[in-house]
């Protein structure tokens, strides 16, 4: 059975039945780094929950145009118009170029998503490529009387925006005077007309590194307007879906929406999707409050707080135990029992891709038919459900008894019927793979296991009884087991 993908809208705040513009094509736009350092585990988190969602879209037949940007240029230290780029500040501090910064930290974003089994996105734009667009958008948006210039500035007019008929708040749902009474300092906003007023063009100071000429003298673009001119470039002037951790939804995506309708006389973004936070003991994992991890000190485990290494893709699972709207926090425990859960799925994948059918004389089991059939149901229902991984990976733990018992004899496979068999099969490693992106961590031994084995048997064989002990305990150091059955010998890894 199919059933309807919905999900969960900012914009309207319910979930809703997923329907693109132009099917089969679905336009996906999401938040890329702001790439002045390394990325932390709660970046790593925002980025698979949409890595899952293009997944689930791929597997469900639409044809995706992932634009994920790069920001090089224009986001300020405070998040907001004030302060240093962070870009430009790391640079001064670290005394290189900016784009040296830039360049380093975009391939350590890209290395690690590569680690984390992440598909690339379609298109990859920077702010710093983007310069004209943003300036011909600002110059536009002056022209419609949507924004002013000041003091070699421009800012969006949020009084003439909400005049025109639009509503700045409707994505976060902040009212417009309490966000008045909420900011604290009125410090900077001696240049704006209304101290809510966000800048789309900021004036350079000379020693600002990074400014390039406009219209308006030197200076450099506003954080949110490089999203709303490379989005609408590579996906048009309304497009499907927009994502972002949830910390982006105020003020810059709020600014998006804003920008978006201003310049082209419509909501720019069909769904809204937010992904929440990694925490740390309840708190956001963030660089400045100094309690993130670097998937680099998770993978060696040479962080304080960690009580051993991780796999990435141990992590990987650890983060789709729970929904992507959900909070998660980060602990030693929850990721130990993260890597046993992880380990009985890649014993599983391992196990399922060498099972082979064969016929035999024996009765349907209709019970158990039904409890695969219903689980492979129930994964699809999760998953459309607002991409509930959480109970998805249930599920998918229901078909894994099936495939051990399939393994072990216990089951047979013309119990199921040839179809049933397949399907579970199929599924369970394309649920695993394709939609979920968990594939096995090949030892560090691989290579050498068929030989090791051999021995394993000749000295079993000759009765080398602490040999063979020899051979068991370096499968223990490399994280596997051999597995001496009576018919076989084999090995997994260990749960
Ligand atoms: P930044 O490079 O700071 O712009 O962040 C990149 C992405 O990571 C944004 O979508 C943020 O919302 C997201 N992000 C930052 N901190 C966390 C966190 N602790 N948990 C989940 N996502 C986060
Ligand atoms: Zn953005």
């Amino acid at each position: 059975m199919q059933h309807p993908l919905r999900i969960y809208n900012t914009l309207s705040r319910q979930k809703e039945e997923f329907q693109p513009i132009n099917p089969p094509f679905v336009g996906l736009y999401v938040c890329g780094p702001t790439v002045y350092n390394f990325v932390h585990l709660g970046n790593v988190r925002t980025f698979l929950s949409f890595d899952i969602l293009l997944r689930y879209l791929r597997f469900r037949g639409f044809t995706v145009r992932y634009v994920r940007n790069i920001t090089d240029v224009g986001h300020l230290v405070g998040d907001a118009d004030e302060g240093e780029d962070k870009v430009g500040r790391m640079a001064r501090l670290e005394k290189l170029e900016p784009m040296e910064i830039v360049q380093r930290y975009t391939n350590d974003f890209h290395e690690v998503l590569a680690q984390f089994n992440m598909l690339p996105p379609s298109i990859e734009p920077t702010a710093s490529g983007h310069m004209l667009e943003q300036i011909e958008a600002a110059q536009d948006l002056i022209t419609k009387g949507l924004a002013y210039e000041s003091a070699g500035s421009v800012y969006f007019d949020i009084a003439s925006y909400n005049k025109q008929g639009g509503n700045y708040g409707k994505l976060s749902g902040r009212v417009l005077e309490d966000l008045l009474t909420e900011t604290r300092s009125l410090e900077g906003t001696e240049e704006k007309r209304n101290p809510l007023d966000f800048a789309l063009w900021k004036k350079a100071a000379p020693e600002h590194i990074m400014q390039w000429n406009s219209p308006w003298g030197k200076g450099f673009p506003g954080w949110h307007l490089e999203c709303t001119c490379m989005s609408t470039k590579y996906l048009g002037t309304q497009f499907d879906i927009h994502g972002g951790g949830m910390d982006l939804k105020f003020p810059h995506h709020e600014c998006e929406v804003a920008q978006g309708a201003a310049l082209n006389g419509k909501d720019p973004v069909r769904y809204w999707m937010h992904a929440n936070m990694l925490t740390v003991n309840g708190q956001k994992m963030s660089k400045s409050l100094g309690n993130s991890f670097l998937p680099a000190e998770l993978f060696a485990g040479t962080h304080p707080l960690l009580d051993q290494p991780y796999s990435p893709m141990t992590v990987r699972f650890f983060m789709l135990q729970s929904q992507y709207r959900s909070t998660l926090d980060f602990s030693n425990e929850a990721l130990q029992a993260a890597g046993k859960g992880f380990r009985k799925l890649a014993n599983g994948l391992k196990i399922s891709r060498s099972l082979e059918w064969t016929d035999g004389e024996n009765q349907l089991d209709s019970a158990k038919v039904a409890d695969i059939e219903k689980a492979i149901d129930g994964f699809y229902k999760a998953m459309s459900d607002d991409l509930n991984t959480a109970v998805a990976i249930a599920e998918l733990f229901t078909l894994l008894k099936y495939v051990n018992m399939l393994h072990t004899g216990q089951l047979l496979p013309a119990s199921l019927g040839q179809e049933v068999f397949k399907s579970l099969k199929g599924n369970f490693i394309i649920f695993l793979t394709d939609v979920l992106g968990l594939e096995e961590e090949k030892p560090e031994i691989n290579a050498l296991i068929p030989g090791m084995l051999q021995l394993y048997r000749e000295f079993k064989e000759n009765k080398q009884y602490d040999k063979v002990d020899e051979i068991r305990a370096s499968f223990k150091a490399a994280g596997l087991v051999i597995r001496d059955l009576k018919t076989r010998l084999d090995w997994a890894y260990d749960e």
